[in-house]
């Protein structure tokens, strides 16, 4: 793999948003997403820039040239762009999900919508995009409508400089994605679920999967959301703590997926992806019921070894693939 190109970029988005940041007095990610708008329009637009930057920031964009870099190089940049800014001061609840994750995810929507040229899709929780932009670069043969929704203002403006920096046509919308969505639904949903408890308990009533007492946890009343905004027959792909078959609430989610979806697997993943055990997760596999659609034999249940052990991650790969022969074609 040839890094220069990453380096390059990554070196611009760095500088650029590192003088901005001065310039307008905000946080590094601002100041990124920022630069990512000027990179896209071949501008500088913020009035605040004084003349003597906005030559220097103008400069820099020269530099480069957005067509010569492929949109794998230009997310992975960004990417690393975001993960410096993220050091400064980040909740692990609204962290970029990771590549290996990305990379994995993308190849099982990929099964997933083998037979398929186009596919509508939407993550709730969408956050940088760069989960969402992982999958859309590597499915990029086949057409797609995606929508992204966050509460989180930064993170859903880095993701509109991401998606305008890749040409990607993502419909975004920040706001809480717990409230009401005004989108239709769509072919696959994908998330990596914020977790933890949602504070507001007048909305989470609306919810099957409000708690009996006190908060409810936000990454069921997502996966309700979800489902409410998938069609019948699509398929949801969900990043959650390997421990949410076995809280207090576990037993009204597994009635709930039950009545409403059929659970496709759970694959967990590596635990040396992760801080330590509790943070651990798995990527749960539903699909939306749907009339004359019969649940799979067989759940696909595995888990995932180190990817560093190569044989071992083969023989697991050949067993999902298997899976989806026997399941799905
Ligand atoms: N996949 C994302 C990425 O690659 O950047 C990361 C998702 S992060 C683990 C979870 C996201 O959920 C955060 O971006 C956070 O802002 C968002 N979030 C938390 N509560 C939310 C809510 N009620 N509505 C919408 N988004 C929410």
């Amino acid at each position: 793999m040839n890094f220069a190109p990453i380096e390059q970029l990554f070196h611009i988005f760095d500088e650029t948003a590192s003088l901005l940041q001065e310039e307008l007095s905000c946080t590094f990610l601002d100041a990124l997403g920022e630069t990512g708008e000027n990179i896209f329009h071949g501008n500088v637009i913020q009035d605040e820039v004084s003349e003597l930057s906005r030559k220097r920031l103008l400069n820099k964009y020269r530099e480069i040239s957005l067509e010569k870099f492929s949109k794998e190089d230009i997310r992975k940049a960004f990417q690393l762009a975001i993960l410096k800014g993220m050091k400064e001061n980040t909740q692990a609840n609204h962290q970029m999900t990771p590549d290996a994750v990305g990379m994995f995810v993308s190849y099982l929507i990929g099964k997933f919508t083998n037979n398929i040229h186009a596919f509508s899709i939407l993550d709730p929780a969408v956050g940088t995009g760069n989960l969402l932009f992982t999958i859309l670069n590597h499915l990029s043969e086949k057409q797609n409508t995606s929508f992204g929704v966050d509460v989180d203002e930064t993170l859903i403006r880095l993701a509109y400089a991401g998606a305008n920096l890749q040409e990607h046509s993502v419909q975004f919308f920040n706001q809480d994605s717990l409230e009401p969505l005004f989108i239709d639904p769509v072919d696959i949903v994908v998330s990596d679920l914020p977790v933890g408890y949602y504070p507001n308990d007048v909305r989470a009533a609306d919810y099957e999967l409000a708690a009996d007492q006190g908060h409810s946890y936000a990454h069921h009343l997502f996966i309700e959301q979800s489902v409410k905004h998938v069609k019948g027959g699509g398929y949801l792909l969900f990043i959650i703590p390997n421990n949410i078959f076995t809280t207090a609430e576990a037993d009204k989610l597994n009635n709930y997926l039950k009545q409403y979806t059929h659970i496709q697997g759970m694959i967990q993943l590596p635990l040396s992806m992760f801080k330590n055990e509790a943070a651990a997760k798995s990527i749960l596999l539903l699909q939306k019921k749907k009339e004359g659609l019969n649940p799979p034999k067989n759940a696909l249940l595995v888990e995932l070894p180190k990817l560093s052990n190569v044989n071992a991650t083969k023989s697991v790969m050949s067993k999902i693939d298997e899976w989806f022969k026997q399941e799905k074609y």
